[in-house]
């Protein structure tokens, strides 16, 4: 089931980003910092009461030259009504009720979407003269907050928590069909890309589901095998004013992403990889995907018998920690190779799923730990007694050892290797836990 989603809509200068950051806290910061990843706030992740959710951050979404606040405001609307499930309407109850807010108000009500108001700056409970007057927006009750002293935020959530939809209508596949998401940063091919793959000779497309208005997945058999390509419509553009921003394409990615079985990262094979592909791909990485390269657009490369292998050496060092991934070099425009997109997502797939019994997984630890033992750190030793397969989707190995605090990364990522060359994995990221024995 899908994570749901909130927004927080209102004019400029109501508390957005106060009671956003109040809501999310401290918990963005922890996830930054691993290799490969870059994180931008355009969604953080939280939780209330045993519900985890994510806030659409609309206030730092960049709508580029629309500079107007009317249009700025319009967007971050549009933008709230298509994306979340829950929207609430930050006011602010020092100002009282304003004709933006009524403009705000009208096309919300019109989206039928589940509406919460905040009245926001009550920070002196009862002392709020204007709050009945956001009673006639008409979407019930008005909860007062103070998002900068944290004055009613848990009514809030609990509020919001009580709209999410129970069970999110998640259509249902064929059950071994291959969810892949086509993934990248804006021109770089990826509606050619699936158009080109719906079009392809050999291709049945047997229907198309629809998940919520703005989501939907395309079914389409090839050689056999069931494949779902994730929000084709959103990857094909429809020219509303945010889409135009890098970060809602970040956003819709994400959205795709955590719905696939196999991420396709599309890079522009004329243009050469740039920081923004590394954002796209950080993505699926963290949220343990199967992924496949496509360089696309090789048709207008000049090349001679070097130039594949030569830009893919200088993809893999752009991509260090993606070593494991393969590259297909393809042209959607003339459909050259994009069915080999489809045969290596079957094969990445597979791998991602791939399960191992443990008395194999111990023979190959064991065999790698006495080919390069541990290094000792201050005459001490790790040793390591045992390791089992304990997840797939990504491949997660629990290794056990006497005293975690002595694992070193490089000798984790040493033991990912040894694995990696016993079993393949290719195309899958796998991850390595290190437990204590007691
Ligand atoms: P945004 O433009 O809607 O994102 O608004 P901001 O979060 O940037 O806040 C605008 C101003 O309102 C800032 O000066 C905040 O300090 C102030 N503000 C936010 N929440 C409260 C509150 O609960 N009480 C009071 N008195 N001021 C607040
Ligand atoms: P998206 O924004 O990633 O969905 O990219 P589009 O599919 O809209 O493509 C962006 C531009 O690149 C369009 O002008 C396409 O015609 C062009 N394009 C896409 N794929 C190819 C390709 O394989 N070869 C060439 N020459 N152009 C392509």
């Amino acid at each position: 089931m899908a994570t749901p989603v909130m927004a927080i809509v209102g004019r400029p200068n109501v508390g957005k980003s106060t009671l956003f950051n109040k809501i999310v806290g401290e918990r963005i910061a922890i996830v930054e910092d691993r290799p490969g990843i870059t994180r931008d706030r355009i969604f953080a992740a939280s939780e209330w009461s045993g519900n985890s959710f994510r806030i659409i951050d609309t206030g730092g979404l960049d709508f580029g030259e629309d500079d107007e606040i009317a249009g700025r405001i319009r967007a971050q609307v549009e933008l709230a009504i298509d994306e979340a499930n829950v929207i609430v309407f930050l006011v602010d109850g020092l100002t009282g009720l304003t004709s933006a807010d009524e403009e705000i108000a009208d096309h919300l009500r019109r989206s039928h979407k589940p509406v919460i108001v905040a009245v926001n700056k009550a920070d002196h409970p009862g002392r709020l003269s204007h709050a009945y007057e956001f009673y006639q927006l008409g979407f019930g009750e008005a909860l007062s907050i103070s998002a900068e002293h944290g004055l009613g935020i848990g009514d809030l959530l609990d509020e919001i928590v009580n709209h999410f939809p129970r069970d999110q209508e998640e259509p249902t596949y064929a059950e071994d069909a291959i969810r892949i998401a086509i993934i990248g940063r804006p021109n770089v091919g990826k509606s050619s890309m699936i158009n080109a793959l719906l079009g392809e000779d050999r291709v049945l497309v047997s229907n198309i589901a629809g998940t919520t208005r703005d989501a939907i997945d395309t079914e389409l058999t090839y050689a056999g095998n069931p494949y779902v390509l994730i929000d084709t419509a959103g990857v094909r553009k429809r020219g509303k004013v945010y889409e135009k921003t890098e970060k809602y394409s970040v956003l819709r990615a994400l959205r795709a992403i955590e719905r696939c079985d196999v991420a396709v990262l599309v890079i522009d094979g004329e243009q050469g990889i740039i920081e923004q592909d590394k954002h796209v791909v950080g993505y699926a990485l963290e949220a343990g995907k199967a992924l496949v390269i496509a360089v696309n657009k090789w048709d207008i490369v000049e090349k001679d018998h070097k130039t594949a292998q030569i830009f893919e050496k200088n993809l893999r060092s752009h991509f260090p920690f993606l070593s494991w991934a393969p590259v297909v070099f393809v042209s959607a425009k003339t459909g050259r190779r994009v069915s080999r997109v489809l045969e290596l997502s079957s094969h990445v797939a597979e791998q991602h799923a791939l399960r191992i019994q443990t008395s194999t997984v111990n023979t190959i630890v064991q065999e790698a730990v006495s080919l390069t033992p541990p290094p000792t750190d201050k005459g001490r030793r790790l040793k390591v007694l045992y390791a089992t397969q304990v997840s797939v989707k990504p491949p997660t190995f629990a290794v056990f050892v006497n005293t975690p605090e002595l694992m070193h990364f490089s000798y984790v990522r040493y033991l990912e290797n040894q694995l990696r060359q016993s079993f393949g994995f290719e195309g899958t990221p796998i991850r390595i836990l290190v437990r204590q024995r007691s």
